[in-house]
């Protein structure tokens, strides 16, 4: 039986059964190797996790309300049911609120440091635009010109982590 792909449902067909066949060929987690031979990275702590998203923020969503608080939060469960907004991380706090508040799934401590970078230019991204619509995703490649390939490989490694049997 073929894997259900429950990450990429909103990618085409073609790409798709590009994926599912490296699945049948064993070769997903080379493929994903391969292409990020850094696995690891220094963001490892909320104080350093905080410096990054803050030096990003003033860096391209200057006037956007302040960010009060970013940590690292291993209670978010990257669910199958749910879309990537929902499970990667969190935007706590109202629109007219002006303390906000990210939270990123652990899940990224171990992932590649470009991963990590476009979570937190989602979430960036959503104190300007709060649906993943055309802007929102015009300031995501904005900030990170990789943005798409990165999302997309991040379904690639919440895909081979589901196979692997692991909880996302
Ligand atoms: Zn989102």
């Amino acid at each position: 039986m073929e894997p259900q792909l429950t990450f990429l449902t909103s990618y085409p067909e073609a790409v798709r059964t590009q994926v599912q066949s490296l699945i049948a060929q064993g070769r997903l987690a080379e493929v994903l190797a391969t292409r990020y031979p850094q696995m690891s990275h220094d963001i490892q702590n909320d104080k350093t996790l905080y410096q990054f998203t803050q030096e990003l923020k003033q860096r391209f969503v200057k006037s956007s309300p302040p960010v009060s608080k970013v940590c690292f939060d291993g209670k978010i469960h990257l669910d199958n049911s749910l879309g990537l907004h929902s499970f990667v991380s969190r935007v706590q706090g109202g629109k007219l609120k002006a303390k906000q508040e990210i939270r990123i799934s652990a899940f990224f401590k171990q992932l590649p440091f470009a991963l990590l970078k476009m979570v937190v230019v989602h979430e960036l991204a959503h104190l300007r635009e709060k649906d993943h619509n055309k802007a929102f995703y015009q300031l995501c490649q904005h900030m990170e010109p990789q943005y798409h390939q990165l999302e997309f490989d991040l379904r690639l490694f919440l895909t081979l982590r589901q196979l692997e049997g692991k909880a996302v």
